[in-house]
């Protein structure tokens, strides 16, 4: 199974990734988290990429989605994936739908996690990353208004919404779930 996955800083995305790759049985791969392995071993891309993580703004889409080519054109993940933090661009979309359709294997569906704004404030306050200040917290929110929430415009007809609301386990039953209804009725 081919999935994205969408939803605003702090609800939950990581945590849900982890737990529904394991599921399914397919790679999670998180750009975040790629970003944060290539700063740490001070790789170029690294180098490139961290002044944007630590003010929370995009990393310009041809390094982000550069970077994604090559890890989907790795062997884990030619049965499947669940992508997470990316795309978050429209052009990233559109780069994501190009590399698919190079081996002919669209994707299966986008699931979006929803949660009201005090929890995702609350979430991610409590997990002190670095990039977690209130202020760039704020920033972030701004971003995935205006930069990624037109997505699911433009996946509407994949995309599945799961409330992002209570115990880890009882959200990722809820995306299993929704994985399985057609598109377009949470
Ligand atoms: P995340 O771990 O998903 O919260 O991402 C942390 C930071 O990594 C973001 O604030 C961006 O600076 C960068 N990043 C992650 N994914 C992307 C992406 N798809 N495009 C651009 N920048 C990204």
């Amino acid at each position: 199974m081919r999935l994205v996955l969408v939803g605003p800083p702090g609800a939950g995305k990581g945590t849900q990734a982890t737990a529904l790759s394991r599921r399914l049985g397919i790679p999670h791969i998180s750009t975040g988290d790629l970003f944060r392995e290539h700063i740490t071993r001070r790789t170029a891309l690294g180098r490139d990429a961290e002044r944007y993580l630590d003010a929370g703004q995009l990393v310009p889409d041809h390094v982000t989605t550069g970077m994604v080519r090559r890890r989907l054109g790795e062997p884990d993940a030619q049965q499947g994936f669940l992508l997470d933090g990316f795309p978050r661009t429209l052009p990233q979309a559109q780069a994501l739908t190009a590399i698919l359709s190079s081996s002919g294997a669209p994707l299966d569906a986008v699931l979006e996690l929803t949660a009201p704004a005090d929890v995702v404030v609350e979430r991610l306050l409590s997990r002190g990353r670095p990039d977690d200040t209130e202020q760039i917290i704020r920033h972030r929110q701004r971003v995935y208004r205006h930069q990624t929430l037109p997505l699911l415009t433009h996946y509407a007809p994949l995309v599945r919404t799961v409330h992002a609301v209570g115990t880890v386990e009882d959200i990722t039953t809820r995306a299993l779930t929704a994985l399985t209804e057609p598109a377009g009725h949470p």
